[in-house]
């Protein structure tokens, strides 16, 4: 018994952090509300994350209320400019979680990596250094699916996919999944779908319900039971440069985020099991 726990222990030492991206090419679905949420909410739960901002609209930035000054070292810098990745992880307002800012100049990045060698790899060879120091890093992807989403794609293990319940959104879940599965065959074997989250979900609209079950229907437990709803104090609390765990912790989109943590959690412990054993 000692003996297990004594090499449970051990191999905890070395662990790794789970890196996800957090991606959807369509605009406005709940990836960037859905990133600091998450990292808020699996912080709450005593692990330890990272949020990276790979959106040149630095939504994600502004959400934890990172400072224009702080902007000036950013993941620009680390992709671009051959900046250590340490020099550039903020301490935000929420223990046991650190944000890497982005900013406009990021835009220019696609552009500026276009003749560079192995210009796929850059975030997957910068997070080398980093990855024993945290549980999870959740990667914030701009609303598109080039070389910056490609860059994460390659850095991660797995891909959340938020899908807000709408009319459009199998159809663009289709071409996301394929794109996914050319890069696993590509450039790395690992990606893999970690879950598709519902956002925005109303319960009172039957189109959202008819969404989520045919999502349900095609992706089966892909698809994590805990969905996410539409709640004001979500979209209110980025003004205040705060996760909305930070704003209002027993709104509906608080309990939601929390009880995803939850959920997300006890799947992969359900998983470390299943593999032990
Ligand atoms: P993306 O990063 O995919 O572009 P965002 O996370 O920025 O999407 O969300 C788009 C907009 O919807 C934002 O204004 C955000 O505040 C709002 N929003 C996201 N999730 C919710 C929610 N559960 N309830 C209400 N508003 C939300
Ligand atoms: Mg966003």
């Amino acid at each position: 018994m000692s003996q297990t726990n004594r090499s449970s222990k051990s191999s905890s030492h070395t662990k790794k952090a789970k890196v996800w991206a957090v991606a959807n090419q369509k605009g406005g679905v709940g990836k960037t509300t859905t990133a600091v949420n998450l990292a808020t909410a699996l912080a709450a739960c005593k692990k330890k994350v990272l949020v990276i901002d790979l959106d040149p609209q630095g939504n994600a930035s502004t959400g934890l209320g990172v400072d224009s000054n702080d902007r000036s070292r950013s993941i620009y810098q680390v992709l671009v400019g051959g900046i250590e990745i340490e020099d550039t992880i903020l301490k935000t307002d929420v223990p046991r979680m650190r944000v890497i800012g982005s900013g406009v100049e990021l835009s220019g990045a696609e552009l500026e990596l276009v003749d560079a060698p192995q210009r796929e790899f850059r975030l997957s060879r910068a997070l080398e250094p980093v990855l024993g120091d945290f549980d999870y890093i959740l990667i914030d992807c701009p609303p598109a699916l080039g070389l910056l989403t490609l860059n994460a794609f390659v850095a991660a293990d797995s891909v959340l996919v938020p899908l807000q319940a709408e009319f459009y959104a199998l159809e663009g879940l289709s071409h996301l999944l394929r794109t996914i599965d050319r890069v696993k065959r590509g450039l790395n074997s690992r990606l893999d779908i970690q879950g598709i989250i519902l956002t925005m979900f109303d319960r009172r609209n039957n189109l959202c319900e008819m969404v989520a079950s045919d999502v349900r229907e095609f992706l089966g437990d892909k698809v994590y039971k805990t969905m996410i709803p539409r709640n004001v104090k979500v979209s209110e609390a980025p003004s205040h440069g705060k996760p909305v765990l930070l704003y209002d912790v027993n709104c509906a989109g608080s309990k939601a985020y929390i009880k995803l943590a939850g959920e997300i959690i006890r799947q992969e412990q359900d998983l470390a099991k299943e593999t032990a054993a």
